[in-house]
């Protein structure tokens, strides 16, 4: 796990997989509080960021550097 060298995201764009549309689908997240992510261990960018929004703790991923397709 890291710490981000900027500032904390306020907002995440979380990638989740939607299983009624059997798509990847994104969503907004506001961020209360951020507490750091997880790499990837392949391309080492953010895979997965904790975060508490909305008064709870999240895990919520996001799309790395090697599963981008477009
Ligand atoms: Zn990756």
């Amino acid at each position: 796990m890291g710490i981000f060298n900027m500032d904390s995201p306020k907002e995440i764009n979380s990638v989740f997989w939607d299983s009624k549309k059997k798509s990847w689908e994104y969503k907004i997240v506001q961020v209360d509080e951020y507490h750091g992510w997880t790499e990837c261990q392949y391309c080492n960018k953010p895979m997965s960021h904790n975060i508490k929004t909305e008064g709870e703790f999240k895990v919520v991923y996001v799309k790395c550097g090697c599963t981008r397709t477009d």
